[in-house]
């Protein structure tokens, strides 16, 4: 009998003030994801090979036992109000796996049903922080590598959120954070405070990838080919033309969080104690 999966929670751009124990970033601006002593990714376990991810929107309530976060998933209707529509939440959803797709061997495609879904997104049923993933894996390690099976991906229904940046931090921007927990779901950790859309401080200083976050999500997945680049620009463009795109990305003005967020892990995680923030039953 297979031992039962194994769980990894991160929360990220949360609002809960921590100091982290260290403030400078991993040397090369990554770091993977490791969970009871490996690295997690999708596909086959083997560094630098591509992945094909489905994901999709909850559209009613969803638990997961054995999920440490986004454990309840509410419908993502949840998270619109104000300036975020349907229409809006899909478009910068579909853009923030674009970011990844574009510079790894990755491809993501939206499908209809959460239960078809490798990743899962939704409103967090129970609120708090700001926005949390949650990896669970195979348990079987190869390589030291183990195969993602399941992500969430969860935002809290009782923040604002926001279309591009305008140099408020405290409302973050829908696009930012998702690139960011995706990345997490991709199976890459913070690499520290700021610097990399990997850093857990949420800022407005960039609106897109950073050094470290291409040379860790391309030694994880590789390089994108030409042929999914092209097909990537084609859905790129075609998304754009529905959608009427007009994100307000313009104001990258370099406004820095004065709040730390608070990284949450699951038990996996609990020998790491290199990391700030709240490690779940594991060191402060
Ligand atoms: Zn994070």
């Amino acid at each position: 009998m297979r031992a039962p999966l194994a769980i990894a929670v991160i929360i990220c751009a949360g609002s809960l003030l921590s100091l982290p124990p260290f403030s400078s970033l991993a040397a090369e601006g990554y770091r993977l994801l490791e969970l009871e002593g490996g690295k997690v990714k999708w596909g086959e376990q083997r560094l630098g090979t591509g992945a094909s991810i489905s994901y999709a929107f909850a559209d009613e309530p969803l638990a997961f036992a054995k999920a440490r976060n986004c454990g309840e998933l509410a419908p993502v209707e949840k998270l619109l109000g104000n300036n975020i529509s349907r229409q809006t939440l899909v478009r910068e959803t579909a853009a923030a796996f674009r970011v990844w797709e574009r510079v790894a061997g990755l491809s993501f495609h939206q499908v209809s049903h959460t239960q078809d879904a490798d990743i899962i997104f939704g409103a967090q049923g129970k609120p708090e922080g700001r926005a949390f993933a949650n990896v669970s894996y195979e348990p079987d390690a190869s390589e030291g590598i183990r195969t993602i099976k399941q992500a969430l991906l969860c935002l809290n229904p009782e923040h604002k959120w926001k279309v591009g940046f305008d140099g408020d931090v405290d409302v973050y921007d829908l696009r930012y954070t998702l690139i960011h927990e995706i990345g997490h779901a991709l199976g890459l950790d913070h690499p520290g405070r700021s610097g990399q859309v990997m850093a857990f401080r949420y800022t407005e200083a960039f609106d897109d990838l950073q050094p470290g976050d291409l040379l860790g999500i391309q030694i994880l997945y590789g390089q994108a080919s030409e042929a999914q680049l092209a097909n990537s620009r084609v859905t790129q463009i075609s998304e754009m033309q529905e959608a009427g795109y007009q994100a307000d990305h313009s104001n990258d003005n370099a406004v820095e969080n004065v709040e730390e967020d608070k990284i949450n892990s699951g038990m996996a995680f609990s020998d790491s104690a290199s990391y700030t923030g709240k490690l779940g039953s594991g060191p402060e």
